[in-house]
């Protein structure tokens, strides 16, 4: 995350230079679907696509990028997944 959800500021740290917001746990849930993404392409690159299609759908829900929808929507079209 480059600047503040709440003003568009630029981030330092884990503060908004501009308005001051604490970021510390939007930076966590960032970091958590950034987790969640590299071990679904880990289930992925294991042919494990029902895990992996849940850890996308779960880094989709955390923070909704066209990347993470993007897996999701990859996953879904290789047809070997049960959700
Ligand atoms: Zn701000």
């Amino acid at each position: 995350m480059e600047r503040c959800p709440q003003c568009r500021g630029r981030i330092k740290d884990t503060v908004c230079a501009r308005c001051g917001v604490e970021l510390d746990q939007v930076l966590d849930i960032e970091h958590q679907a950034e987790v969640l993404v590299q071990n679904c392409i880990h289930n992925l690159l294991m042919s494990r696509n029902d895990k992996a299609l849940a850890l996308a759908i779960q880094a989709a829900k955390l923070r909704n990028t066209l990347f993470n929808q993007a897996i999701v929507d990859f996953i879904k079209r290789q047809g070997d997944v049960s959700i």
